[in-house]
C-alpha cells in the first residue's frame, strides 16, 4: 500500500522565517505491524526537510525495553518517532534526540548502523582508543553478543515490534 496523504498545511519555516512549509501527513500501512502516521515538512525557499514517524497511539511517556539475543531479534521493526531517545547500555549508546532529530522506521540493525554513522570517522582507525566502541557495534550487529535497546518516548508515539513471520 502506498502512503495516503491525509492533511496538508502551509506554515513558517524554522530556519529562514519564510511562510513557504509545507507539512504533509501520511498514513501508512506497515505489514505485520500497522498504521504509523509519516509527516515531512518541506521549506519551498530555503530547502529545509524534516520527517517523522509514529504509531497512532496517544498517551504519554513509554519506555521500551528490548532484549537482542537471538539473530531474529537484530530483524525486529524500529518505529523511532522524533522525540524518542536511545540507550543501549552494554554497547555505551546514549542518543537524546536534539532539535534536528528525525524519525524513522528501521530494523534493530539498521538503528545499529545509524549509530556507526554517526561515530567520528577516526574511531574506525584500530589505533585510536574509541575503536573499541565501532567493534562492539559490529560484533552486536554479527548476533555476537547480547544488548538490550530501550527507547523512551516522551509521547508513547515509538514502538519496537519483534517479526513472528
Ligand atoms: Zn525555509
Amino acid at each position: 500500500m502506498e502512503p495516503q496523504k491525509i492533511f496538508s498545511s502551509v506554515g513558517k519555516c524554522p530556519v529562514c522565517d519564510s511562510e513557504n512549509l509545507e507539512i504533509s501527513t501520511y498514513v501508512y500501512e506497515v505489514p505485520y505491524f500497522g498504521k504509523i502516521l509519516i509527516e515531512v515538512w518541506r521549506c519551498g525557499a530555503c530547502g529545509y526537510r524534516k520527517s517523522d514517524v509514529g504509531t497512532l497511539e496517544h498517551g504519554g511517556e513509554v519506555r521500551i525495553v528490548f532484549p537482542v539475543r537471538e539473530q531474529k531479534d537484530l530483524n525486529a521493526l524500529v518505529i523511532k518517532s522524533s522525540t524518542a531517545s536511545i540507550e543501549i547500555p552494554e554497547l555505551g549508546v546514549e542518543v537524546s534526540p536534539g532539535p534536528a532529530a528525525q524519525g524513522y522506521i528501521t530494523t534493530v540493525e539498521g538503528l545499529l548502523e545509524r549509530i556507526l554513522e554517526n561515530t567520528p570517522t577516526e574511531c574506525f582507525d584500530e589505533n585510536n582508543e574509541c575503536n573499541e566502541f565501532v567493534k562492539k557495534i559490529k560484533k552486536a550487529m554479527n548476533n555476537e553478543i547480547n544488548f538490550t535497546v530501550i527507547l523512551t518516548d516522551p509521547y508513547g508515539k515509538s514502538a519496537i515490534k519483534p517479526l513472528n513471520h
